[in-house]
């Protein structure tokens, strides 16, 4: 059986993301237009009907943009914490109740063949999660928002095989940049994003065979780029003496559209 990736929207306008096998999809974050969705989802013949639940990192509008709609539209049940649900429904009443469904933190579910496991990050919302997933033997971690990587975030990072991790901002065009002191504080802080630098280091740490996918997501569009994302970490892993085996993959998600579909399991 198949188990298969791909990102529909990764940054600060708008983060989705896909995990599914031949017979069934989850979504993670529903940042950008339900139209959207469906739209990149047909043209990659997945059906929405296959897909069955949206999993909720935080209440931030790049996260939530579509979610009232996907919901209402496909009866879609959804799952995030009680926390993350009382700052989600507070903007987004009509919601249905039906649908709503809240997860504990660091207890596996289970929902379509996939073990889900939500384990809090430090981000600055009233809750954040990241998603540790397996299914057919992969383990695929999902961490997109978080300002550093904390000793009880760590271990479901370094057990992925494939990770979606964010490398938000280099640091050199955010301290030169155009935003005001307080925000340029804020992105940098322990609750705000990764920058290339710390998530380069991290990977460079605990990079092992078993790390076959790396995903490098949620880039600024305004204190970053693809280019300088990849080179901050080839640097880094070069001046570690970190060689990458055959199998090893690197992808910079794209800000806007679908990434091409990573096949985990054939
Ligand atoms: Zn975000
Ligand atoms: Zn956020």
């Amino acid at each position: 059986m198949g188990l298969n990736f791909c990102s529909l929207s990764s940054g600060s306008s708008g983060n989705c993301y896909y995990l599914g096998n031949e017979f069934h999809g989850i979504l993670i974050d529903a940042g950008i237009p339900a139209t959207s969705i469906r739209k990149f989802l047909k043209k990659m013949d997945i059906s929405m009907e296959t897909i069955m639940g949206v999993l909720i990192t935080h209440n931030h509008i790049d996260h939530i943009r579509g979610l009232e709609v996907l919901i209402r539209k496909n009866s879609i049940p959804a799952f995030t914490t009680s926390k993350i649900w009382k700052s989600v429904l507070t903007p987004y009443k009509k919601i249905s109740r039906d649908c709503i469904h809240e997860i504990p933190l660091q207890k596996k579910i289970h929902l379509a063949g996939f073990d889900i496991e939500a384990f809090p990050v430090c981000h600055d919302a009233p809750e954040t999660i990241g998603f540790h997933i397996c299914a057919n033997n992969k383990k695929i971690t999902i961490a997109t928002d978080l300002g550093h990587i904390s000793q009880t975030a760590a271990p479901y990072i370094k057990a992925a095989n494939l990770l979606v991790i964010e490398s938000n901002y280099d640091e050199q065009m955010l301290v030169n940049g155009k935003y005001p002191h307080f925000l340029k504080a804020r992105i940098q802080s322990d609750h705000g994003h990764l920058g290339n630098h710390q998530t380069s280091s991290f990977l460079a740490d605990i990079i092992s065979d078993n790390l076959s996918h790396i995903c490098l997501a949620h880039l600024s569009k305004n204190n970053n780029t693809p280019e300088i994302v990849l080179q901050t970490l080839q640097q880094t892993f070069s001046e570690r003496g970190i060689i990458l085996n055959n199998q090893q993959r690197i992808s910079i998600l794209n800000r806007n559209m679908p990434t091409d579909m990573i096949r985990l399991v054939e």
